[in-house]
């Protein structure tokens, strides 16, 4: 078997065109969405994710901005200026770039994002939804694994899941979406850093998902054939010759690739889907970005 690939630029593009209509239709409103990116002090990684973010935004029409506060910014003055943004009708939605200086707790700041503006979907009130089974602002990586393994058409009840991460943004939420529907839904196992036997578990998954942040820790014998395999992890490793020699660059530099948790080579053939890495998850989480951007205009437009 050779696994059908689950392409999340291709399913992002889909959900893009949807959205620029929708866009359309706020703006002619008159509630345009707007979303503003809160980045405190300097940051070069943060620099690299508003430019990625402004780019998607402007691309299919959402208003973007930047405020940057000074690195001496107390946490009373964030929450100041987090609250006046929950006040402004004009913005609606609101993201917090990571990280923030060490003396501020970033927890007290996520939650004093308005849940109405909360565009990243951590706010509590967006996680206790969940629990109630309510899609509404969700967050964006767990949710882009979910719709990308929607694409392959699957039917989860009856099916075993498992998934390997239980972090509060993805592996979590993850489950919690996946039980939302009381008669529809899989049965499911999380596994994570202290489950004693990862192949017990993976090997009896007819869904996997894994989100850990470890290259190759999922290998072709911890998984039976056909299982479906959506693979969030993102990480960068050394290109290497046949030899296991490190290839280098123009530069003189160690070659580097972009590979997920899961070994591709070894797992394409017995999977019956799978995501590549890149090209995967990671475009759909931004794509969630946008659609939770225009949820959380849309519930503006609603309140006006
Ligand atoms: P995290 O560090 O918060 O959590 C890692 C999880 O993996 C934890 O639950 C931990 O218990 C578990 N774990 C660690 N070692 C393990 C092992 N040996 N066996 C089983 N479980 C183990 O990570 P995160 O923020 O959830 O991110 C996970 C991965 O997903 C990273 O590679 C990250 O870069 C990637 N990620 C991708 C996107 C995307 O858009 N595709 C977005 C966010 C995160």
């Amino acid at each position: 078997m050779t696994a059908t690939l689950l392409q999340g630029d291709t399913l992002a593009s889909e959900i893009k065109t949807g959205l620029k209509k929708e866009i359309e239709q706020l703006k002619a409103k008159g509630s345009p969405p707007h979303l503003v990116a809160v980045q405190v002090g300097e940051n070069p990684a943060s620099r690299v994710y508003v430019r990625q973010q402004q780019k998607s935004c402007e691309e299919i029409g959402i208003e973007y901005e930047l405020k940057e506060l000074p690195d001496s910014t107390t946490q009373d003055e964030l929450l100041d200026f987090i609250e006046t943004l929950n006040q402004d009708g004009a913005v609606t939605g609101i993201i917090l770039m990571m990280p923030l200086p060490q003396d501020i707790d970033a927890r007290q700041v996520q939650i004093k994002i308005s849940p109405d503006k909360d565009v990243e979907g951590m706010h509590p009130a967006n996680m206790g939804r969940l629990v109630y089974g309510e899609m509404g602002l969700t967050p964006c990586t767990a949710r882009a694994a979910v719709e990308l393994l929607k694409a392959s058409g699957v039917e989860l009840k009856g099916k075993e899941v498992v998934i390997v991460g239980h972090s509060e943004i993805v592996g979590k939420p993850l489950a919690l979406m996946l039980l939302a529907s009381q008669m529809e839904s899989p049965t499911l196992a999380v596994c994570h850093i202290a489950t004693k036997d990862l192949s017990f578990h993976t090997k009896r998954a007819d869904i996997l998902f894994v989100a850990v942040g470890k290259p190759g820790l999922i290998q072709a014998d911890m998984v039976k054939d056909g299982v479906i395999v959506i693979d969030v992890g993102i990480n960068r490793v050394s290109v290497t010759d046949e030899n296991g020699n490190p290839v280098l660059n123009e530069k003189g530099k160690p070659k580097k690739k972009t590979v997920g948790d899961v070994d591709f080579e070894g797992i394409k053939d017995k999977a019956s889907f799978i995501t590549p890495v890149p090209g995967g998850v990671g475009p759909m989480t931004t794509t969630m970005l946008l659609y939770n951007t225009v949820e959380s205009a849309k519930k503006g437009a609603a309140r006006r």
